[in-house]
C-alpha cells in the first residue's frame, strides 16, 4: 500500500489522475468551511519537507514502472501541496519521465517566488479563489492570520504573468458565504485580473467541516457562469429575475472600504479589461472508462483502495463504483464489512450517503 500515492482516480477535470499527497492531514493554509478533508488542525504558511522527498519518489518510481501512465499525475490531498518545500523537486523528478503534472493549490502562496518558480514546469495549475472581498474571504476559507487577500490576489496575478502553462481558476460557490451581488461583483474583477485560461465554477459536493452547509443550485451556478461570462466591463447582473443573492452576506460598508482597498492595491483598474474568460460548470465525477487495471484485483487492493480514496475526501458507493469499476453491490459489500469493523463511518448528505475514514 502506498502512502504518500493514492488512485488513480477517475476526476471530473483530469480524467485519470494518480493523486500524490505532500503534506499528512491535515496541515493547510486555509480552513476552508466547506473542506472535502475536514477542519484544519495545522493552519500554518510555513514551508518545510513535511513528507519526506525520498520516501515519495520511490512510491513514484516504483507506481510508474508497474503501472500505465495516468492522465495525470496530481497534487492534491490531505492539505496544501505548496507547503511542502520539495514540490518542485517532485516536479522535476515526474517531468523526467514525461507524465503530465497538475496541481491543485489553494493558490495563497503563489505571491511567493519560491512557490511561483516551483509550480512553472506544472502542465496544468489550478488555483482557487472563492472571494475577493475580506468578509467573504474571511468567511469561507478562514485564513491564516499572515494571509492577506489583496497579496493572494497578487500572487496569483504575478502567477500567470509568467506561468506559460494552462492555469484554470476553481471558485467554490457556497451559499450564504460567497454567493451576494456585492461578492460577485467583485470576485468577477479579480478574475480578470488574474486572466486564466477558464473559470470553473464548483459547489459543494461532499460533507464540509460545518453541519447544514447547502449546495448552489444548478440554476444558480448558471447565473453565476453567465454573469462571469458576460462582458468583462460591466460589473451588473442583469435586472431580470435573479437567484442569486440579492443582500449581502455582510456589512455592504466593509464591501466598499475593501474595493477602495483594492484599488489603493493598484488592484483595479481602469483600462479595458481582457477579452471573456470561458466558464465551465464543473459536473459531479464523471463515468470513466473502468480502470481496474491499474490495480490487481483482489480482495485486499480493492479494500485498500476504498480505504486510501475515502480517507482523503468522503465517497458514496457510486463514487467508489465509478473508480473502482466494480458494481455496487460489491462495493456495498465492501462498505458494510469495513464499517462493522468500524474502519469507516457513513454520513448521509443531499448527494447521498458518504463515507469516511476513522484512520487517524
Ligand atoms: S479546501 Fe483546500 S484550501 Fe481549503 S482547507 Fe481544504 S485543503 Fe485547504
Amino acid at each position: 500500500m502506498y502512502k504518500y500515492l493514492f488512485g488513480p482516480v477517475p476526476s471530473r477535470r483530469l480524467g485519470v489522475s494518480l493523486g500524490v499527497d505532500l503534506v499528512t492531514h491535515k496541515i493547510c493554509t486555509l480552513d476552508c468551511a466547506y473542506c472535502e478533508c475536514g477542519t484544519t488542525t495545522d493552519l500554518t504558511i510555513e514551508r518545510k519537507e513535511y513528507v519526506p522527498y525520498k520516501d515519495v519518489i520511490d512510491e513514484l518510481e516504483h507506481y510508474l514502472s508497474t503501472h500505465p501512465a495516468p492522465d495525470y499525475i496530481t497534487f492534491s490531498g490531505s492539505g496544501e501541496p505548496t507547503l511542502n518545500s520539495r514540490i518542485g523537486d517532485v516536479i522535476e523528478y515526474i517531468k523526467r519521465s514525461k507524465a503530465l503534472v497538475a496541481v491543485l493549490t489553494n493558490g495563497t502562496l503563489l505571491g511567493q517566488k519560491a512557490v511561483s518558480d516551483a509550480l512553472l514546469k506544472a502542465d496544468l495549475v489550478i488555483p482557487s479563489l472563492d472571494a475577493a472581498s475580506l468578509s467573504a474571504f474571511e468567511k469561507i476559507n478562514r485564513p491564516h492570520k499572515d494571509i492577506s487577500l489583496n497579496g493572494y490576489i497578487q500572487g496569483l496575478v504575478n502567477f500567470r504573468s509568467v506561468y506559460k502553462g494552462k492555469m484554470a481558476l476553481e471558485i467554490l460557490i457556497l451559499p450564504g458565504f460567497n454567493d451576494s451581488k456585492a461578492d460577485l461583483q467583485l470576485l468577477k474583477q479579480a478574475c480578470y485580473k488574474i486572466n486564466p485560461d477558464v473559470i470553473q465554477l464548483n459547489t459543494l459536493d461532499r460533507p464540509g467541516t460545518i453541519p447544514g452547509l447547502t449546495p448552489a443550485t444548478r440554476s444558480s451556478l448558471e447565473e453565476i457562469q453567465r454573469f462571469l461570462q458576460a462582458d468583462p466591463d460591466s460589473q451588473v447582473f442583469s435586472n431580470k429575475k435573479s437567484n442569486i443573492n440579492n443582500e449581502p452576506d455582510h456589512n455592504p460598508q466593509s464591501e466598499f472600504k475593501n474595493m477602495r482597498s483594492l484599488s489603493q492595491a493598484n488592484y483595479i483598474s481602469d483600462k479595458k479589461l481582457t477579452p471573456t474568460i470561458p466558464v465551465e460548470i464543473t459536473a459531479s465525477a464523471p463515468k470513466t472508462a473502468k480502470i481496474k487495471s491499474y490495480r490487481e484485483e483482489n480482495e485486499n487492493s480493492i479494500i485498500e483502495t476504498i480505504m486510501e480514496t475515502v480517507h482523503r475526501r468522503p465517497c458514496t458507493p457510486e463514487d467508489l463504483a465509478s473508480i473502482l469499476g466494480l458494481h455496487i453491490s460489491q462495493i456495498n459489500n465492501y462498505l458494510s464489512t469495513l464499517k462493522q469493523n468500524e474502519q469507516v463511518i457513513s454520513v448521509a448528505q443531499e448527494r447521498g450517503i458518504f463515507y469516511h475514514s476513522l484512520k487517524k
